[in-house]
């Protein structure tokens, strides 16, 4: 049960403001970030005329913004130490991600899709942090934004079967079929928590729900597989904080907000649910 409570502090990281902006309780520990994930009530833009956006391209390209505000150039993360300067990705059903570097006071946004967690763009970034600012991993805070679920992210067994071969990512705003390979799915299923995102509460109470029968079987796991009925659901959160704890960043230092953006319609937009008709959610975070 220990595991259990570790996980249940880790999802009540975050909140909603009055700002309808969900915010981490542990990154408010330092007074000169500031960072956030917009629902579709906030409005990011008028808060911040110096935002920096990308032309967001499904990749692991990551590019510094340099204190500039406005469109950056294509890629699916964007970096930034300068003081008074915010950087932001756009998402509707991919996860955003939001890395801070304690010690150095430096950010990144990161957009990642299907095709960008498969191509490791969270991983990739927090090496992108090393190289511009020198930032050692183990200073690194991340917060997992709200994105689509592994109960609403579902893919036939056929193509689970062969991952890296199948046209998964068209759904979740992505116009290329053919990902590519995506190895760590087995790695991703051990570290999935949280489980449906319909709620906090339902999120808490469904994984101290797993946790109690997989106690009572004996199997030590508070989740099992993702598979509903035939079909295999994929958690892409839990792929990204695999990505981040291989990038070096600890386990206490990444914060995942179990939210679903197809589940939960009245917070966000999704790409899955509302078609082209989906708005955009701002992720964001700045130096004061
Ligand atoms: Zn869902």
């Amino acid at each position: 049960m220990a595991c259990d409570a570790c996980a249940t502090l880790r999802v009540m990281g975050f909140y909603r403001d009055a700002d309808q902006i969900y915010r981490v309780r542990e990154l408010e520990d330092f007074p000169w970030l500031v960072h956030g994930f917009g629902t579709r009530n906030a409005d990011i833009p008028g808060l911040f005329a110096n935002l920096a956006t990308l032309k967001q391209i499904h990749s692991s390209t990551c590019l510094p913004a340099g204190g500039r505000a406005g469109l950056i150039g294509e890629g699916d993360a964007l970096l930034e130490d300068a003081p008074g300067a915010v950087v932001a990705v756009r998402t509707a059903d991919c996860i955003p991600i939001l890395l801070v570097d304690q010690r150095l006071r430096a950010v990144a946004a990161v957009h990642a899709g299907w095709r960008g967690t498969a191509a490791g763009i969270a991983r990739r970034a927090v090496e992108a942090m090393r190289e511009r600012f020198g930032t050692d991993a183990g200073d690194v805070h991340a917060a997992i934004g709200p994105g689509i679920g592994e109960c609403c992210f579902e893919v036939g067994p056929e193509v689970a079967a062969e991952f890296g071969r199948g046209g998964i990512g068209n759904d979740i705003g992505n116009d290329v079929a053919a990902p590519p390979v995506f190895p760590s799915y087995k790695a991703a299923q051990e570290l999935s928590y949280g489980g449906p995102g319909l709620s906090l509460e339902a999120s808490i109470a469904d994984r101290r729900q797993k946790a109690e029968r997989s106690e009572r079987l004996g199997t030590g796991q508070a989740m099992g597989p993702p598979h509903y009925a035939d079909k295999v659901h994929i958690d892409l959160a839990a792929e990204n904080r695999r990505q981040l704890l291989e990038a070096g960043v600890t386990d206490e230092r990444i914060y995942a907000s179990n939210l679903c953006t197809k589940c939960l319609s009245g917070d966000f937009h999704s790409f899955r649910r509302d078609r082209e008709a989906a708005g955009r959610l701002f992720s964001f975070a700045g130096i004061r």
